[in-house]
């Protein structure tokens, strides 16, 4: 039996992206980053459908995901890796014509050697120190690696996230530096990046979690939406418990339902106690521990017994589930789990 059933709402999502493209501004390209399956939603499917919304460069963080993309858009859309070429990549970035962003020397160096004439782009690191050419690096390779004509120079912000962090204006001055007058497409922000306005713009957005429904991007649409069957419901009195440890235990009489999803699936163990699940719009605590599998919820207000609980939708966003789980909405996307049974809204030819 399915533990759930995800839908995801192609529609939406063509709409977030559709929002953020405008927001990053007129003579801006706004790409879409379709990495880890496409946050968890499933990445063929999700660039067909931005495909269609009008995206044309998509970035994966790995070459062996870009196969997935390449297979669902066919020849023509640009598939960037952040990774850059790493060894063993060269007949797959060849074959499927994926555009490695290259990291260090050493990455410039082997993707030259071995794919001559192949289409690259630049990374450089302004100050987050994660991936990218260090200044003084990319100062001893500027020359030579602009000749060769890169599709784009890149880099990210650490803490575009939080507006007012000064990090956020370092980073872009180091950014302009490096690139002044380079005459290649340049591309620094993700969906908090374009919040911050069109500085941060240049002339390629890479907005990733917005077009997912998540935060930064408030105004986001929902995209997935999460219903979890009730397997079983039953009545508790004053001092019984529920659940591993008996970390719950009922004051009045109450009614439990067991929902067949737990931490498997991706619904954090931290959710026991603080997370909730909703039946048309009323929230039902979720209680005592959360298990591999199953997942208890006190559904003693309801009038009826429902045959599911939605945990992801219009009343719940994947950061709301976030914040009960400590941790952030682009974790709760990325570890939806495979049990689900999957379905797509809209979308291409709806
Ligand atoms: C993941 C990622 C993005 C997208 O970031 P969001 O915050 O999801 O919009 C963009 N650029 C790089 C380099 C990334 O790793």
């Amino acid at each position: 039996m399915a533990t759930g059933s995800l839908t995801i709402d192609l529609d939406a999502l063509m709409r977030n992206w559709q929002a953020l493209n405008r927001a990053s501004g007129p003579n801006v390209e706004s790409g879409a980053v379709v990495k880890a399956d496409g946050y968890g939603l499933g990445a063929g499917r999700v660039a067909q459908a931005l495909a269609q919304a009008g995206a044309r460069r998509f970035f994966v963080a790995v070459a062996e995901e870009g196969a997935a993309v390449r297979q669902a858009l066919g020849p023509g859309p640009e598939i960037c890796v952040f990774s850059g070429h790493m060894p063993g990549d060269a007949d797959m970035i060849r074959d499927l014509n994926l555009v490695p962003m290259l990291n260090s020397v050493e990455q410039l160096t082997g993707h030259m050697e071995a794919l001559p004439g192949h289409p690259f782009g630049i990374q450089l690191d302004t100050g987050m120190n994660r991936l990218g050419m260090e200044p003084a690096e990319w100062a001893a390779v500027a020359e030579i690696a602009l000749a060769a004509g890169p599709e784009l120079i890149m880099s990210h912000l650490a803490c575009a996230d939080t507006p007012d962090d000064p990090m956020n204006a370092r980073q872009l001055k180091v950014f302009r530096e490096l690139t002044e007058g380079c005459g290649v497409p340049r591309s620094l922000s993700a969906t908090g990046g374009i919040l911050l306005g069109r500085n941060y713009h240049f002339e390629v957005t890479r907005p990733g979690v917005g077009i997912y429904g998540g935060d930064p991007f408030v105004e986001a649409a929902p995209v997935a939406y999460l219903s979890l069957p009730v397997i079983q419901t039953r009545e508790v009195e004053p001092g019984e418990s529920a659940g591993y440890g008996c970390t719950w235990t009922a004051g009045d009489t109450c009614r439990l339902a067991t929902v067949a999803a737990g931490y498997a699936d991706g619904l954090f163990r931290a959710m026991g106690n603080r997370g909730h699940m909703f039946h048309e719009g009323v929230p039902c605590p979720i209680v005592g521990r959360v298990s591999m599998d199953l997942i208890t919820v006190d559904i003693s207000h309801l009038s009826v017994i429902p045959e599911a609980l939605e945990i992801l939708g219009a009343d719940q966003t994947v950061d709301d589930v976030a914040d009960a789980a400590g941790t952030i909405g682009y974790e709760i996307l990325t570890s939806l789990g495979q049990r689900y049974t999957r379905s797509y809204a809209g979308g291409p030819g709806a």
